[in-house]
């Protein structure tokens, strides 16, 4: 099928959701994706964040056809074997000691908003309430949008579910007046890196306090881990890099390498918190998305993958800010292979975003005008030379 045909069919059956699409897909190898007119780009994109293994990458492609011939799905009102190894292989040697598996990011976000309700309920207090970050992202099931600290998601779907707060980020004071002026929060809810919202990692001393601030509280601290969780940035999660412990994290993107999975882990006793019946999912955890998964933590765990994440991400960095010399070019920053670069209002990322795609790259325009860099963790400093390369062209050509 060409894209003329793709383009049509689309107009015509899917719902109006997404902004100009120019390019199909239609496979992958490596670090590289084919277009249906046959052309190669190189990936910086990962499926946003999540294709950390490449494409058509054996051991994951095997594992998964594989589990497929034996069983697909069984619901949880049976045991499978791939859910009984993913839970062992993922936790081991983690600060975590109980996982539950889902779908997606939202639905685990979802899964850690539900697993304060009840922690709290249990103890008989009114602490539902969880404050989250302005210009955070986490999801969009309709609790999960709450929770993400930017209006645009919320004004159409009002009335919102009730308990949600929302402070500036990199701000303790705020998250400090915050807790103290109300007693009913339960829970703060952090990304250590904002994806979304433009690749900001957040100040170490403030995830430090923040952290700090729940310990003294009997707070429940949440990281959500679904973007900088599973090695994006150079280590198995992102608050690794702060030195906080946090009670519960949410994982997605990168866990299944592309299949859909989604995982909660909670630790001490807020992993006891939910009870037979409290939570579940027809889907979560079944036999193939695990298959999938046990693909990605056996690589982190059993490989060098961890450093090559960290030694690719330091180099992409530098390369990136070689690109200061341009006036436009507000900031360069990220934590391993999640990276950005944010540009001045007088250079729209998308318009960059397409030059590089015609260029044979495929780069992603996030929030607050900038360019975010995800690519699979295998990338080569031979495919970053020339991506930024192809940056610098692109901006040596801007007259602004
Ligand atoms: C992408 C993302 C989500 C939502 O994940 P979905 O799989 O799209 O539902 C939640 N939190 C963070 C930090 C994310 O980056």
């Amino acid at each position: 099928m060409d894209i003329m045909t793709v383009k049509i069919l689309d107009a015509k059956n899917y719902m109006n959701l997404f902004a100009r699409r120019d390019v199909c897909f239609t496979h992958g190898s490596g670090n590289k994706l084919y277009d249906t007119a046959g052309k190669e780009y190189t990936d910086f994109f990962g499926g946003i964040a999540v294709n950390c293994l490449g494409y058509n990458y054996p051991p994951l492609t095997d594992a998964i056809a594989a589990q497929a011939k034996k069983l697909i799905h069984i619901s949880n009102v049976f045991y499978s074997v791939p859910q009984a190894e993913l839970a062992e292989a993922l936790l081991t040697g983690t600060i975590f000691d109980r996982a539950v598996f889902v779908n997606s990011g939202a639905e685990a976000v979802e899964t850690a908003l539900k697993l304060v309700r009840k922690y709290f309920y249990a103890k008989g207090k009114t602490k539902y309430k969880v404050v989250s970050a302005i210009g955070s992202f986490h999801g969009r099931t309709l609790a999960a949008l709450t929770a993400t600290g930017q209006e645009k998601f919320h004004k159409p779907y009002a009335p919102l579910p009730q308990g949600f707060v929302h402070v500036p980020f990199n701000d303790f004071a705020a998250l400090k007046a915050a807790v103290k002026a109300d007693d009913e929060i339960g829970a703060v809810l952090l990304e250590c890196v904002q994806g979304e919202s433009g690749v900001r990692p957040a100040d170490y001393d403030y995830l430090v306090n923040a952290y700090a601030l729940c310990k003294s509280k009997g707070l429940l601290f949440i990281a959500d881990e679904v973007q900088t969780g599973m090695g994006r940035t150079g280590k198995m999660f992102g608050f690794e890099h702060f030195g906080v412990q946090p009670d519960i994290i949410t994982l997605a993107k990168s866990l299944g390498a592309g299949f859909p999975i989604g995982a909660c882990l909670a630790r001490g006793e807020a992993a006891e918190a939910f009870e037979i019946g409290d939570h579940g999912s027809t889907f979560g955890g079944g036999p193939l998305a695990c298959a999938a998964a046990l693909v990605v933590v056996n690589e982190l765990k059993n490989t060098k993958l961890l450093e090559e994440v960290e030694e690719a991400g330091e180099y992409m960095q530098e390369r990136l800010f070689k690109l200061r010399k341009y006036k436009f070019v507000k900031d360069v920053r990220g934590l391993g292979l999640l990276q950005a670069v944010e540009l001045s209002d007088k250079l729209s990322n998308t318009s960059v975003q397409d030059k590089m795609l015609a260029k044979g790259f495929v780069i992603n325009a996030a929030g607050n005008n900038t360019l975010r860099f995800a690519p699979p963790y295998r990338i080569t400093k031979a495919e970053i030379d020339a991506m930024v390369g192809a940056l610098d062209q692109i901006f040596a050509s801007t007259n602004i």
